[in-house]
């Protein structure tokens, strides 16, 4: 069966002839229905480093976005069907800690002695026809469709526990949020800001066609460049906005979100463009509070998905087969897609 392999650090994936994985006691084989293309997966093979943090050891499959159908069933695995369609929570914790007690295996205390972080993360993913999971990541998709679902595995994840955890500053009227980059998951904040939320949504992204994705799903944009806090603090009165969400993570967007912020506002800072921010007493407003976030919780999926069937959320999905699966990864390197790209097997 064919998979996309990370090779080695600081190289290109392959797509090769792999075996075909056999499920172990508690986990199903899935054949894959779609995986997402994540720009983490871009650090993860051009950027990271043997024992960087967050560096997991090569080879493995990519693909942390992944939904499937229930193709075999391991040892022990009962009260799932063949033929049934699920989503794939894709950390994997040591299952027994307090944070993997409450369904947060990313933070998983016992992370040190972990083989690998996730599904596609040092241990093979979904960028495969078939792959593996433990049958405690499974989240049920019904009916469904899960390709379009394949996304919300951390495109829909990763900014609903950030907004989540940012609902506080947005309840009451008259707030204002602001979403800084939208790829991937950045379209899937404003739609679940909007739906969340009564506040009005602030986005901007270099790209004009980006723009007006968002615009479409209810943002107000404001362009980039020479200006842009004034014209970001001019829509909420001056104010700033409340809760503002970084989705690239460069120094210049996360200067921009700080400088856009209100007192008592919240910035989280998703991406990973290794930017880095600036501190001090006077020129931060007051109880403005600045954060990062890495991936949510498994309950956090199920409602992710919740949402996803109740036509809440809509990932755009942008197509493509599994020998097309390497120019899925060139098109997102290159901003060449509109949404996710999703490699569908
Ligand atoms: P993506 O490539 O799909 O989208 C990035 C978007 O940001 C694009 O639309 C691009 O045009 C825009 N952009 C780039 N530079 C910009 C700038 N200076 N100003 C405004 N817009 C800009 O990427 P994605 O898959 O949505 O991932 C976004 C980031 O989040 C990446 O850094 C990724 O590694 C990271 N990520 C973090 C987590 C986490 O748990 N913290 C999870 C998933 C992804
Ligand atoms: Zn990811």
């Amino acid at each position: 069966v064919r998979a996309v392999v990370f090779e080695n650090f600081q190289t290109f994936p392959e797509l090769k002839e792999v075996d075909r994985p056999t499920p172990g006691p508690g986990e199903v084989l899935l054949k894959v229905a779609g995986s997402g293309a994540c720009h983490s997966d871009v650090s993860i093979y051009r950027e990271f480093t043997a024992g960087a943090p967050g560096a997991q050891n090569p080879p493995f499959v990519l693909g942390h976005e992944v939904s499937g159908w229930v193709e075999e069933l391991g040892q022990g695995v009962d009260g799932v069907q063949v033929g049934d369609a699920y989503l794939v929570y894709g950390p994997i914790g040591c299952g027994r800690c307090a944070a993997c007690s409450r369904g947060q295996d990313t933070y998983c205390e016992n992370v040190a002695s972990m083989p690998y972080l996730a599904t596609g993360i040092g241990r093979d993913g979904g960028m495969a026809e078939y792959v593996r999971v433990p049958v405690r990541n499974l989240v049920p998709l019904g009916d469904a469709d899960p390709v379009a679902a394949a996304p919300l595995s951390d495109a829909g994840l990763t900014p609903y526990h950030a907004i989540k955890l940012a609902l506080p500053n947005l309840a009451g009227g008259g707030k204002f949020a602001l979403v800084i980059g939208l790829g991937g998951l950045g379209q899937v904040a404003v739609q679940i800001l909007t739906a969340l939320t009564g506040a009005t949504v602030i986005a901007t992204d270099t790209k004009p066609e980006a723009m007006e994705r968002a615009a479409a799903n209810g943002a107000v944009t404001v362009p980039g460049g020479e200006g842009q806090v004034e014209a970001i603090r001019a829509i909420t009165g001056g104010r700033g906005v409340d809760a503002a969400f970084d989705f690239v993570g460069a120094t210049p967007t996360i200067r921009t979100a700080q400088a856009s912020m209100a007192r008592q506002g919240r910035l989280t800072v998703v991406g990973i463009a290794g930017g880095t921010a600036e501190w001090s007493f006077f020129a931060n407003p007051y109880e403005a509070t600045i954060t990062n976030t890495y991936w949510g919780t498994i309950e956090d999926l199920h409602e992710v998905v919740a949402m996803y069937r109740a036509g809440q959320i809509t990932p755009q999905v942008q197509r493509y087969s599994l020998d097309q699966a390497l120019d899925a990864y060139r098109d997102l390197e290159a901003g060449k897609v509109a949404g996710r790209a999703v490699v569908v097997p």
